[in-house]
């Protein structure tokens, strides 16, 4: 449906090097246009949905962006430490198998 939930961090292109703010997008929540900053509470039970219940301690979700000045798509893995939004990290394999 086009639906998905967005993580705000800065990143460094690992093609062009310009560094940015990344609004990544995950379709591996609930996709709810949830919107997290570094910080914020992530919760949500083992088939991704979001409810206050449930709290995942650490994890990884994974979610693209597209860097604004090369227009290379980006994937990215979405840290999630203690229930909360810890940052973003350009996925190194995914970097290797576009290049
Ligand atoms: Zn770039």
């Amino acid at each position: 449906m086009g639906l998905f939930d967005s993580f705000y961090d800065n990143i460094v292109c690992p093609y062009c090097q310009h560094e940015y703010e990344a609004e990544v997008q995950t379709k591996q929540l609930e996709n709810m246009l949830a919107e997290f900053r570094k910080g914020d509470e992530v919760r949500f039970d083992l088939r991704g949905a979001i409810k206050n219940n449930y709290v995942v301690a650490s994890g990884c979700l994974e979610g693209i962006d597209i860097c604004p000045e090369c227009k290379q798509t980006l994937c990215c893995k979405i840290h999630i430490h203690s229930g909360k939004f810890a940052g973003l990290e350009i996925d190194p394999r995914t970097f290797y198998m576009m290049s």
